[in-house]
């Protein structure tokens, strides 16, 4: 298979724009779809069990640019702790499943780090690395649950999620109890 040029997931498209890729970033409205440059897409889902479906909270796609200033909100200590808590991840992943197909967990719909299905779970996060029409190569799609979510902000200082919020409130106009979600799904890619 071709790593160069793998479909950017269904899953992953822009549900207000009809399923079609999105185009265009989230917060500098640069456009996207061409063939170098890269960006950073995330859906944020709550599945709603009464009525059998789910429901997309947001999503958004922000180009690598943008991506970096986000980050430079993030003092270097929440970073690396970031960075270590997901490699640890990570790691324990291949260690207990040292065959782990990224892209198959990601079609069945299970979270990378604890291997449930979302159906297990209350929200959960999509996240994919692309470039142009494509994934990016060799960064697969990841689903991370609440659960992970959960334990990796435990990770953040108050003053780092205080400059978060505040960036996520002046570039997408979102509540700001998204704020969380955003930034580790970021996060987990680096
Ligand atoms: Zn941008």
């Amino acid at each position: 298979m071709n790593l160069e040029h793998r479909e950017i997931p269904q899953a992953l498209h822009n549900e207000e724009g009809d399923g079609e890729l999105h185009s265009h970033c989230r917060v500098c409205d640069c456009y996207l779809l061409e063939d170098e440059t890269e960006y950073y897409l995330e859906k944020v889902v709550r599945r709603v069990p009464e009525l059998q479906t789910q429901q997309t909270l947001f999503e958004f796609a922000v180009c690598a640019n943008c991506l970096q200033e986000l980050r430079k909100a993030l003092s270097k200590e929440s970073k690396r702790a970031m960075e270590q808590f997901f490699q640890q991840k990570m790691q324990a992943v291949f260690f207990n499943q040292p065959h782990t197909n990224l892209y198959e967990a990601f079609e069945n719909g299970r979270c990378l780090f604890t291997g449930k299905k979302t159906d297990e779970f209350e929200t959960f996060q999509m996240a994919a690395y692309c470039k142009g029409r494509h994934l990016h190569s060799q960064q697969p799609p990841i689903i991370i649950s609440d659960e992970t979510i959960e334990e990796s902000t435990e990770l953040l200082s108050a003053q780092t999620r205080d400059e978060l919020n505040n960036f996520v409130n002046s570039n997408f106009g979102w509540p700001p109890e998204f704020a969380k979600l955003l930034t580790e799904g970021d996060l987990a890619l680096l």
